[in-house]
């Protein structure tokens, strides 16, 4: 039995006082305790958010990580290894606004995914496809070549601890939500890639949708057998939406 998850990325929004009146909402919440719920806020804000979650059922994350792992002569960069030392459990890995606006490609987000496991991260693997690649009906060839790289360079056994995300970029932040039979079509699609490798790994591993999720759609999507739980954008930053939608995970 996989364990819902419920990942807010804060993206670059934010202020000391803002994140301080979210995290407030947010601990007022009613979370299912069935549910794991994870924030990633922007790395300047990570070690107050820490600070403010304080224990109340929160894991915290980063929104990305150096592909070099340790300490040392970077500059601008963070290391998985200052992200676990700070208190973090989880990062973000190969987001798609990485990936086409800052130019991220496959072989880097395979190297950060190593060095996220090697300093002790969960990561996020994200994966998606654009309109134009939908279009052209290569949605699963797109996938699947991302998720390729990462198992080609680290091995089947690495999901073991990592989770996956689904996120076709034309319905992050855009109002457009693939409906829960596309969303399933794609996550069964990377399940069944895992299983050929390790059947194990595959029933394990968690598969999150992201991409427009709201409270109004949470339910349906969740209710789909591949879907493990969502990766929210726009929604993760009011903290009545975001409830909702973990208690929908959780039912
Ligand atoms: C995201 O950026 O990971 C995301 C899913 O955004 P939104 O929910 O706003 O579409």
């Amino acid at each position: 039995m996989r364990r819902a998850m419920v990942a807010g990325n804060w993206k670059m929004n934010g202020t000391g006082a803002s994140v301080a009146e979210l995290i407030g909402s947010l601990r007022a919440q009613e979370l299912p305790a069935s549910v794991e719920v994870a924030v990633f806020p922007s790395c300047l804000h990570i070690c107050q958010v820490l600070k403010a979650v304080d224990g109340a059922g929160f894991a915290v994350g980063a929104q990305d990580c150096a592909a070099q792992n340790g300490f040392g002569a970077l500059t601008g960069e963070v290391s998985a290894d200052q992200l676990v030392e700070s208190g973090c459990e989880w990062v973000l890995v190969g987001h798609s606004e990485r990936r086409l606006i800052l130019g991220e490609t496959d072989e880097v987000v395979s190297q950060k995914f190593s060095a996220a496991q090697a300093g002790g991260l969960k990561p996020v693997l994200c994966l998606g496809e654009t309109l134009e690649e939908r279009q052209a009906g290569k949605t699963l060839e797109v996938v699947g070549r991302q998720l390729a790289k990462v198992i080609d360079d680290h091995g089947i056994a690495a999901f073991d601890s990592a989770v996956i995300a689904y996120e076709p970029v034309w319905a992050i932040g855009s109002g457009l939500t693939a409906s829960p039979q596309q969303a399933q079509e794609v996550h069964a699609a990377i399940r069944e890639q895992l299983s050929r490798l390790d059947r194990r790994v595959a029933e394990g591993v968690r598969l999150l949708y992201g991409g427009s999720v709201k409270a109004e759609n949470a339910a349906e999507l969740f209710a789909m057998a591949d879907i493990d739980g969502g990766l929210v954008g726009g929604a993760s930053l009011k903290a009545d939406e975001f409830g909702a939608i973990c208690r929908a995970a959780g039912n």
